[in-house]
């Protein structure tokens, strides 16, 4: 994703909305780290970016659909992503900031628009973006370009951490699916097997093959 760096001074100091459609964004890295997860619907980012005089703020809702394999039974589970983040980036300490310039037909600032996020919140009033995110760089997202003046930024890379955040922790193929029989390790969406006809849960397939051994 190294080619995805943006020179902060071509941003409309009013700020800008980027829209991301290359699956290259999520596939790349899901490939890279091998994370088993198929994209059967396009993922499609949209990132607001507003430079500030302390760093960016940068406003997202990621959309699409993706596919993992059950954290019960293993079949491909199904799950739609709508995500939105807020995050700000603090330039690099000692950065020579060139911010751009703003449009004349601008308008009012957008500086106070209402800000909904998971920080920050019950703040008062014109207090910079800064409070309530953490201080610390993401130097995959911004960076002091490497010629020349300036600072460069990364939505994309952006995009993808907060993809990754998205993903289900542990995706369902359906809501009760019954799992994998713990004694025989059959599906039990599937076929019933003979080891627990009499129970119900895995819980107590579990337990009855627990004490079968002892
Ligand atoms: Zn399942
Ligand atoms: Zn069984």
């Amino acid at each position: 994703m190294n080619g995805n760096w943006i020179a902060l001074h071509t941003v409309p100091r009013e700020g800008e909305k980027l829209v991301f459609k290359d699956q290259g964004i999520w596939r790349g890295p899901l490939d890279e780290f091998g994370i088993n997860c198929m994209i059967p619907e396009d993922i499609t980012a949209e990132i607001f970016v507003l430079p500030h005089d302390e760093g960016v703020l940068f406003r997202g809702r990621i959309t699409g659909r993706v596919t993992l394999p059950c954290d019960r039974c293993g079949d491909v589970a199904q799950a739609d992503i709508d995500h939105t983040f807020d995050d700000f980036e603090p330039y690099p300490a000692g950065a020579e900031i060139v911010l751009p310039t703003a449009a004349k037909d601008a308008g009012p600032q957008q500086r106070s628009a209402p800000r909904k996020g998971k920080k920050g919140t019950g703040g008062k009033g014109e207090e910079t973006p800064a409070a309530g995110f953490t201080t610390d760089t993401d130097e995959s997202v911004i960076r002091v370009a490497p010629f020349g003046r300036g600072i460069e930024i990364n939505p994309a890379t952006l995009a993808w951490e907060e993809f990754s955040l998205a993903l289900p922790i542990k995706p369902l193929c359906r809501e009760d699916c019954m799992g994998l029989c713990p004694v025989c390790g059959k599906n039990r969406n599937m076929e019933n097997c003979a080891c627990g006809t009499d129970r119900t849960g895995p819980c107590q397939a579990a337990l009855s093959a627990f004490k079968a051994k002892k």
